[in-house]
């Protein structure tokens, strides 16, 4: 089932909460799904709206009893494992809630200022899978090792990725130390060991997973759209001085595994329903993929109109006051996979997935230079560094830099919504 367009995603549709109406994430055609706490309380789930977060424990008894059901708790995970026809429910309860002056007396006592709470993790990750489906950006690094043929023959028949580690995954805001590890030797030498010195970031589309498929029940790819609950940002960080001596033959290990930030907020696939666009036509002479990736409908309405963003921020930079710089702009289109084709892809040898586990999409990257996705793509693999607004240069990260990945989506004729930040600053590594 595609979500579809209803009253909940109108233009015109406004709400009572105090700077909900024209705010540039969260409208309240958005409605994102997390948890927080505020001062003194425990986690617990909440919805953005404007400026304020909406306390769904609090309010439980005007909710769907399906869905009331399911939030006593400090982790999204078994709300994620509604139907998609539950979650939806939900979703046109709130907007009616938070709209309807009639309900305006039993709703605000629920809601807290956003910037007094804080954001947690929205649900406990049984597993992280990363994929590498940003076509340009594996055409990019794939050219930095093999110049005559970057891509590996496998690339266009599946959704190549790997099993990342869900034990290191933090929310928005939690600083990430710089790793320390093993790189690559010179030639006859034993390699160095210490804090990375080609520490990097990956701006990516994370994907939350909503209903499970049981052990040995491939999904299939026109039901793979309801085991997706829904989307928010990944910063994969990747030391690539450790990536590039461990990563042969199994791929990578400690050099992504140390930490990776997710945006707090689940931007729900409901509320994304305005801005399904057709997935981009494959290069012709590129192979028609197997009968179990391929789906017409899919095809049509399978990718996003979300447009990503990285910033970096030296410390420097913070103590002038100077604007953070823009890393890289693009389009969340440039997969050469849709995510269907994703879930499709993990489920089909029966491995099961479990709601509230993390999909990453690998690093996506524009075709243009104003839209890569990553410094290893950015600097050329550091040989040509960037200049800061301070006159300070960077090949890759240096401590005190801070990492901020945003998204919008935009659809002519609807409220564009956002993701809210993805945020960390990078801290020297522990002795
Ligand atoms: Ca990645």
């Amino acid at each position: 089932m595609r979500p579809s367009i209803d009253e909940t995603h109108d233009p015109a549709l406004s709400s009572w909460v105090a700077g909900a109406n024209g705010h540039a994430e969260f409208p309240v055609q958005n409605l994102p799904l997390g948890i927080f706490s505020h001062p003194g309380g425990a986690p617990r789930p909440g919805v953005a709206i404007g400026e304020r977060i909406l306390d769904l424990q609090a309010i439980a008894v005007l909710l769907p009893a399906e869905a009331a059901a399911r939030l006593d708790s400090g982790t999204l995970n078994a709300l994620l494992g509604l139907p998609a026809a539950e979650r939806l429910a939900l979703r046109r309860r709130l907007s009616m809630l938070v709209s309807a002056e009639t309900h305006r007396t039993a709703i605000e006592p629920a809601l807290h200022a956003a910037p007094e709470c804080e954001l947690h993790l929205p649900a406990a990750i049984g597993d992280f899978t990363d994929f590498y489906v940003g076509i340009h950006h594996a055409n990019n690094v794939g050219r930095q090792f093999r110049p005559d043929n970057p891509l590996l023959p496998n690339y266009k028949w599946v959704p190549i990725g790997y099993h990342g580690r869900a034990s290191s995954v933090r929310p928005s805001g939690v600083s990430v130390l710089r790793p320390q590890g093993q790189g690559k030797p010179a030639e006859g030498e034993a390699p160095p060991f210490g804090p990375s010195t080609r520490l990097d970031y990956e701006l990516e589309l994370a994907v939350w997973i909503g209903v499970g498929n049981e052990l040995g029940a491939p999904i299939p790819i026109d039901q793979a759209g309801e085991h997706i609950a829904g989307f928010g940002l990944l910063n994969d960080w990747s030391a690539r001085d450790l990536q590039a001596w461990e990563y042969q033959p199994l791929g990578p290990f400690l050099s992504k595994s140390f930490h990776s930030t997710v945006s707090p907020w689940i931007v729900t696939a409901e509320a994304l329903a305005p801005f399904r666009i057709a997935q981009p036509p494959r290069p012709g002479g590129d192979p028609q993929p197997l009968p179990h990736l391929w789906n017409e409908a899919d095809q049509t309405h399978g990718a996003l109109a979300i447009e990503l963003k990285a910033t970096l921020e030296s410390a420097a930079m913070r103590e002038a006051g100077a604007a953070p710089f823009t890393l890289g702009q693009g389009p969340a289109a440039n997969m050469y996979w849709t995510v269907a084709q994703i879930v499709t892809h993990h489920a089909s040898n029966g491995c099961n997935l479990h709601p509230g586990d993390l999909l990453g999409s690998g690093t996506i990257s524009a075709p243009s230079d104003d839209g890569l996705g990553s410094l290893l793509e950015i600097t050329r693999g550091g040989a040509e560094p960037i200049e800061l607004p301070t006159g300070e240069t960077r090949a890759f990260l240096e401590d005190g830099d801070t990492v901020t990945l945003s998204a919008v989506a935009h659809a002519e004729g609807y409220v564009s919504i956002g993701f809210g930040p993805c945020t960390a600053t990078v801290l020297p590594s522990r002795a």
